[in-house]
């Protein structure tokens, strides 16, 4: 059983370089009373995994020295003493980044469906980046035809979803991407109106000229220099679901600048709402309605889903390190097991 356990914290400032974790090798554990054990076949690899190297608790607390790091699993049930689970079933959980581990089924987020087309979509399009993408449109975007939708990342995991779904309620959708390639591709096959470059020296004037009649509904997921073009494009009543904030999370993409004064006048003047939202707290009320209007779209090839996969547990670090700084294409996903 191998698992990446915890060595060191990586300083709020700086990226994590590979020796945060150690890789060790354990005993498989053994399922007691009402357990299962859960052998983990694909690994998601989240930007949230940033934060939670830092020494200090954010909205959820730190990774601890010592513990195993932590992150989303599709997994087969290899061994079961719980009614509940089948030998063979596979499930979505949190099971981290090891081949093995014990469960009493409480932490498990959802069997997944006999059959299950792709089960890795259960870590993108139909897990967690999905239903962010879902959720901070409809409960927080409240889209209308004709109005114009923005976001960054636009090809990444979260991204690509909502973009795709703003599409779809009539939105006039303009993404922003780093390099030409996610551009393109934002346009030619996910559908977007426009993708505007935010590595282009022109990069405020082209995304101005992409927003002809402004910004009614900004998807905040990078902050920085992306924000900064966006924030005077703004329209009246404009809606911000606040959903990830990629530029800050290894203290980077500040400049000293005070921009808050600016901002909550702006919030006050044009009546801008601005809500924050951590995705957990959604999901008793709304995750069964997602995966009902969504995995119909994804099934049919309706919704196009973009992966970037990696193979073996061993290239997580470094697949974490490409994520943060870009180098995806698409929803990270680790392949660990068949
Ligand atoms: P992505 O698959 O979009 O990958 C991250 C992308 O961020 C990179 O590919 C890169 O895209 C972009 N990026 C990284 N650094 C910068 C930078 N300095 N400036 C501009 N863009 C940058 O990740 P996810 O879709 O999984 O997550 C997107 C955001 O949503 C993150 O901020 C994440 O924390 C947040 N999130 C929040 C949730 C919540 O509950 N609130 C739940 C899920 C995600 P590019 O090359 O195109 O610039």
């Amino acid at each position: 059983n191998r698992r990446f356990v915890l060595v060191q914290h990586t300083q709020p400032d700086a990226e994590p370089t590979p020796a945060v974790w150690k890789m060790e090798s354990v005993p498989v554990p053994k399922p007691g009373p009402n357990q299962v054990l859960l052998r983990t076949l694909w690994l998601s690899l989240d930007p949230y995994m940033r934060v939670r190297l830092n020494e200090a608790d954010a909205y959820m607390p730190s990774v601890k020295k010592g513990e195993v790091m932590v992150g989303g699993t599709v997994s087969r049930v290899e061994a079961s003493n719980n009614p509940a689970y089948k030998v063979g079933e596979l499930v979505h959980s949190y099971a981290g980044w090891q081949d093995y581990v014990l469960s009493d089924g409480s932490d498990i987020i959802v069997k997944l469906p006999e059959g299950a087309k792709v089960p890795s979509w259960y870590l993108g399009s139909l897990g967690m980046p999905g239903f962010t993408a879902w959720h901070a449109l409809m409960n927080i975007g409240k889209p209308k035809a004709g109005e114009t939708f923005c976001v960054g990342a636009a090809t990444g995991a979260v991204g690509q979803i909502i973009g795709q779904l703003a599409k779809a309620q009539g939105c006039r959708v303009v993404g922003i991407a780093g390099g030409k390639r996610k551009c393109d591709y934002a346009v030619q096959e996910l559908g977007f109106d426009a993708c505007v470059d935010h590595r282009d020296k022109e990069f405020a004037s082209k995304l101005a000229a992409a927003c002809p009649k402004g910004i009614d509904i900004y998807m905040e997921q990078v902050g920085g220099a992306v924000s900064d073009a966006v924030e005077p494009l703004l329209n009246l009543f404009a809606r911000i679901p606040i959903c990830g904030l990629i530029s800050h999370y290894s203290g980077a993409g500040l400049d000293g600048r005070d921009r808050l004064p600016g901002f909550l006048s702006n919030v006050l003047f044009k009546r801008f709402k601005v809500e924050g939202f951590i995705i957990f707290d959604a999901y008793p009320q709304y995750y069964g309605q997602f995966l009902k209007e969504v995995t119909p779209l994804v099934e049919s090839g309706k919704m196009r889903v973009r992966e970037h996969l990696l193979d073996g547990l061993e290239n997580a670090p470094q697949g974490l390190a490409d994520l943060l700084t870009g180098g995806n294409f698409g929803k990270v996903v680790l392949k660990v097991a068949e």
